[in-house]
């Protein structure tokens, strides 16, 4: 086993963040929270942010979120272990899943809660819950096309909705390599206009690197759109175990300097500041 130091070498050292760590509560991650704070430590990261699974409003599955009852404990034990941990700054975060038609009730529940940022994703279409591996069957016999224009519709009225301050995993629809022959490009160009509109920020997540599309989450093209826009990027490993604490950010600094990105963004209660990028 290589020294864990040695992952970052010397980025983390500048201070690099992870805003996307969950914990056990949605029922597929393990590790207790200060095993992912230790990780964190360990890498030499500055701040981490948990950001799990918001309730499901739509239906309950214990294997895919917490319960709602559970949500006050989530921002109870977070809110602990910031005021406990020295060395690196925790950070209360949440993903939420855009589900259209419980946009009220979701922002009720958010309201109840003083988080410092919401990301917004986009797990299901109309009912299907298009990266779970479970249901991958679902992509047969699809117009990918149109499977496409329908993701990055719902995902744009995440962003217009006024719940988030992240979009996570922008282009979480090609996870299982699905793509379609057409050129999406201008799915990605009228998306980011009205994210840029909102005033948001998307997430660039090592996650797809280790599932079957092996690519960041955005993909180069996206990103490049993104840094037209001036669109602010938040770092993110979407770990679900500690040891996935800051996976493959070397790729990540390298892709996000490669577009022309010079600093990431932060939240503290929903308010974006940023930090440079390591060279
Ligand atoms: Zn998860
Ligand atoms: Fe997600
Ligand atoms: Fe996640
Ligand atoms: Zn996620």
């Amino acid at each position: 086993m290589s020294p864990p130091s040695g992952i970052l070498g010397n980025m983390g050292k500048s201070g690099l963040v992870d805003y996307h760590l969950h914990t056990p509560r949605c029922g597929h991650a393990v590790g207790d929270l200060e095993e992912y704070v230790a990780r964190a430590l360990q890498i030499g990261l500055s701040e981490v942010g948990f950001s799990d699974h918001f309730p499901l409003l739509h239906l309950r599955d214990p294997s895919l979120s917490m319960a709602l009852e559970e949500l006050p404990e989530y921002v109870g034990e977070v809110s602990r272990l910031a005021e406990s941990v020295s060395g690196v700054r925790v950070r209360l975060g949440i993903e939420v899943d855009y589900l259209p038609g419980y946009e009220e009730r979701t922002a009720e529940i958010l309201a109840a809660h003083t988080f410092d940022y919401v990301m917004g994703a986009v797990h299901f279409l109309d009912g299907w819950g298009f990266d779970d591996p479970r249901y991958v069957d679902g992509y047969r016999g699809r117009d990918l096309y149109e499977l496409w224009a329908r993701y990055f519709q719902v995902l744009g009225d995440a962003a217009g909705s006024g719940l988030f301050d992240v979009l996570a995993h922008p282009d979480l629809i090609k996870k299982f390599g699905f793509r379609p022959r057409e050129d999406v490009t201008h799915l990605y160009a009228s998306f980011l206009d009205r994210v840029a509109a909102a005033g948001l920020a998307v997430e660039v997540s090592t996650a797809g690197l280790s599932k079957p599309v092996g690519e960041i989450y955005p993909g180069e093209d996206f990103l490049r759109l993104c840094r037209e826009r001036d669109i602010p990027v938040t770092l993110g490993s979407d770990a679900h175990s500690p040891r996935e604490v800051g996976r493959d950010y070397r790729a990540a600094v390298a892709l996000l300097r490669r577009v022309g990105y010079r600093e990431i963004a932060l939240f503290e209660r929903r308010r974006r500041t940023s930090l440079s990028l390591p060279d």
